[in-house]
């Protein structure tokens, strides 16, 4: 693509956070060698609505037994080699207050599809909430419409819930007995009953297209997102997407980058998954409009047995070492580590 049309479209999606599908397609289909002013004005976009500060989410993976069988993910039902853990409630409000005494100012409780008794979880929120001053999001995939209302009224703040890919067919391909429909009425439920809302996509799943790509944002602008992440596909040796290519570093940065400009309010992280494929991968997303970084406070006994996608880096850290190499990472850049909680900007 010429320049000056990069130029014409870049400035349009700055001033007006809008772009006609076929736009934003060709923006991720240019090369990103191309693409310096997309990278560069989504970074401006970021200083002028976020400030230099980043925001960090303290990640409790609490269980990893998942009844769903995602194609994609290590943590599937059918997945008989790993070996599976739970914490129990004090367990994860011990952890909770670990978070807070590291200075995070939220905490995400994270699992597989488990079957964690809803009001257990309750009683966890309510704990957390009375013992810390702890923002709380949940990351616990779908449950039943009263489960989410529970939490709401026990004080969980945020729910993040992705929606993995805009495309119905291929997202009801890969998520075998799920519905699409149902991901974006939860998602559509979640915002209705006040949880701020987060979601995302898996960057270069197989079959995914960039005209695919440019609809997730679409959707996304739709869903009214509070956070919007996206992390590179990594193939998982015991899914049936074993064989296929890792996505790639430049089509992450290129959505990270056009999230910022086509959801300027959004909550972006710098993921984890994008630090795995490549060592610089979160600094290269802090750079191209992301504002939020998740390190893992999770006792590292059990890391390595959170295995959504193999070589996940961090498995062997203890937390408190995880809170200083990022904020080295951060003050590295020239941010610094936000002492807020990071609310919705919407
Ligand atoms: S993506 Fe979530 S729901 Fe699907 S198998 Fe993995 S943990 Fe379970």
């Amino acid at each position: 693509m010429n320049q000056f049309r990069i130029k014409r479209l870049v400035d349009q999606a700055f001033e007006q956070a809008e772009l006609a599908k076929e736009d934003i397609k060709a923006l991720l289909t240019a090369d990103i060698a191309e693409l310096d002013y997309l990278l560069q004005q989504a970074d401006q976009k970021r200083k002028e609505v976020c400030g230099d500060e980043v925001h960090l989410r303290a990640i409790i993976e609490f269980s990893s037994y998942c009844k769903q069988n995602c194609h994609y993910c290590g943590l599937r039902k059918e997945n008989h080699k790993l070996e599976r853990y739970q914490l129990k409630k004090d367990e994860i409000i011990e952890t909770a207050g670990m978070a807070s005494e590291l200075g995070y100012q939220t905490v995400v409780l994270q699992s597989g599809e488990d079957e964690y008794p809803a009001a257990e979880i309750a009683e966890i929120i309510k704990e957390i909430k009375n013992t810390t001053d702890l923002a709380i999001t949940l990351s616990l995939g779908e449950r039943d419409f009263a489960a989410y209302k529970l939490w709401r009224e026990a004080g969980a703040d945020r729910y993040l819930l992705k929606h993995e890919t805009a495309d119905q067919a291929l997202y009801e391909k890969y998520h075998p007995g799920m519905s699409f429909e149902n991901r974006i009425e939860s998602l559509n439920y979640l915002k209705t009953i006040g949880y701020q809302i987060g979601s995302g996509v898996i960057i270069d799943l197989p079959g995914q297209t960039p005209e695919i790509l440019a609809e997730d944002l679409l959707l996304s602008q739709d869903l009214k997102l509070d956070m919007i992440g996206s992390g590179p596909f990594i193939p998982h040796e015991q899914t049936p997407l074993a064989e296929s290519k890792t996505g790639t570093v430049e089509m992450t940065l290129k959505f990270t980058a056009l999230s910022r400009l086509l959801l300027p309010l959004a909550h972006i992280p710098a993921t984890t998954a994008l630090g795995t494929i490549d060592a610089e991968g979160r600094q290269k997303a802090l750079l191209a409009g992301a504002n939020v970084v998740m390190p893992n406070v999770t006792d590292s006994k059990y890391r390595e047995k959170y295995q959504i996608y193999p070589e996940k880096i961090c498995v062997n850290e203890e937390a408190g070492d995880c809170r200083q190499c990022i904020g080295g990472i951060i003050a590295s850049l020239g941010r610094e580590v936000s002492q807020t909680k990071g609310h919705s900007l919407r």
